[in-house]
């Protein structure tokens, strides 16, 4: 089983069972659900900068 962080708020999320996924440059990310997916389609970049610390938690 492999699992991977939500970018968006940083809870892990089991990459063979979840259900909210994109693909930004090649990449896939995966999320806890449906409203971080919304959130990272919007503003891919800022979730992806090194700087970006997640919220949740
Ligand atoms: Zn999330």
């Amino acid at each position: 089983m492999s699992t991977t962080i939500d970018p968006v708020c940083g809870m892990e999320v089991e990459t063979e069972t979840a259900q909210h996924m994109t693909e930004h440059d090649g990449t896939t990310h995966y999320f806890c659900g449906r409203g971080c997916k919304l959130d990272f389609e919007e503003e891919p970049e800022r979730y992806l900068d090194p700087g970006y610390q997640p919220s949740g938690m």
